[in-house]
């Protein structure tokens, strides 16, 4: 008897053709997911098992974390002829049981000796008497118990959920803007799961923001390191730029003026780097520079689409998925952001586009950007 995990996949069953693909691609990040276990990752009969493991509490985690995995179910193999053996299998993996449950058998094999009805009244029998906590509902059951009869047996009960999503790298790539932030990191894991690879755009304003700063927004890529197959982080030096915008600015749009090169620059690693997108973690109304004619207004200078997964979601609902992903307690370490230095005191909340675009004259941006671009400093994590 072996010990397997059996993976089902969600959403990309909808795939048709393209199925296949993404197929291979998810045993490649499950596989990812699990180097240095020991565990072999494989394919048979349109179904990914798992195998080879030693412990199944730290791979069942690990698996139910890659995008594209709908759930596990930690299953048994063992050869399908000694139908006596199948059944004190059955029991012993409903020994703890309360409810109701049904047998759930299917065969591939065709011409195995009992057929599936056989299957689950015999082993149902069994059951029911070594559980007396247990009754049958082949309707609503709480609990089933599957029984595949394929070129070995197959026994499980248990099905884990798992996060769901695609696997990465099936649907393009996104540049993050990534701050120190709780809401940033939550909107690029949001993206990720879609499928999506992503990298970072970091904006530091050393000395102003401290390297401990820096290093915070490196340890939440970290984080977001294993979920997303690895990222890119992407640290802009940001201080010239903050510092003229102080000089040269009304303070009532410094804000956004500082919004806009950090989409532009975003824009041009973005392009640098295959990315189809940028990502914010910006939600309507949230502070001044996230009302609507703000986000307008910083949306204005760049042509890619800016995707804002947080967009209609409250704080306590981004905090909620920020502690699942455990990104929660790092951003909330009191590090300073470049947006929270130089902060206005009554920052414009209705902007008029033209406006601003007149207060940036007094800046020249074309060179500001390429000097921040050469000083750039990219980290893998
Ligand atoms: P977060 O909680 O993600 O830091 P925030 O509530 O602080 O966001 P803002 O400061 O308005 O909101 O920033 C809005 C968005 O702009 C952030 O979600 C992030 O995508 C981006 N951003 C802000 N500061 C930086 C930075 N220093 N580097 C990169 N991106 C940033
Ligand atoms: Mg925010």
């Amino acid at each position: 008897m072996k010990e397997l995990l059996l993976v089902r996949y969600g959403e990309i069953f909808l795939k048709g053709l393209n199925r296949p693909y993404f197929i291979r691609s998810l045993i490649r990040k499950i596989r990812y997911a699990l180097r240095g276990t020991g565990s072999e990752v494989w394919i048979h009969d349109g179904r990914i098992f798992v195998r080879g493991f030693q412990d199944l509490e730290y791979v069942t985690d690990r698996v139910t974390r890659v995008f594209g995995v709908h759930s596990v179910c930690p299953a048994v193999e063992m050869p399908k002829e000694d139908f006596e053996a199948l059944c004190a299998e059955g029991v012993r993996m409903t020994a703890d049981l309360k409810g109701t449950f049904k047998v759930n058998a299917r065969r591939s094999d065709k011409r195995y000796f009992m057929t599936s009805p056989a299957i689950n009244a015999e082993m149902g029998g069994r059951i029911l008497e070594a559980n007396p906590e247990l009754k049958v509902d082949i309707h609503n059951p709480d609990h089933v118990l599957n029984v595949e009869i394929r070129d070995q047996a197959y026994l499980y009960v248990k099905v884990i959920p798992a996060v769901g999503g695609m696997p990465v790298g099936t649907n393009g790539n996104a540049t993050l803007l990534l701050s120190g932030g709780i809401d940033s990191p939550v909107a690029g894991w949001m993206i990720a799961k879609r499928g999506v690879q992503i990298n970072a755009v970091h904006f530091h304003s050393y000395p102003y923001t401290s390297e401990q700063a820096k290093e915070k927004v490196l340890d939440l890529a970290r984080k977001l390191s294993f979920s997303c197959c690895g990222i890119k982080v992407y640290i802009v030096p940001f201080t010239e730029i903050q510092l003229q915008i102080r000089d040269h600015c009304p303070e009532e749009y410094t804000t956004l003026i500082m919004r806009r090169f950090m989409m532009r620059i975003a824009e041009r690693i973005a392009e640098k780097t295959g990315s189809g997108a940028l990502i914010t973690g910006e939600s309507i109304g949230q502070v001044a520079s996230q009302t609507m004619e703000a986000l307008q207004t910083t949306d204005s200078v760049v042509s890619m689409p800016v995707f804002r997964p947080l967009i209609g979601f409250d704080k306590s609902e981004i905090i909620e998925i920020a502690r699942k992903i455990d990104t929660y307690e790092l951003s909330s370490l009191p590090y300073e952001d470049c947006c929270t230095i130089f902060t206005p005191k009554h920052p414009a909340t209705r902007p008029r586009k033209e406006k601003v675009e007149e207060a940036e004259q007094a800046l020249d941006a074309g060179p500001l950007i390429e000097a921040a671009l050469d000083g750039t400093e990219v980290i893998q994590v």
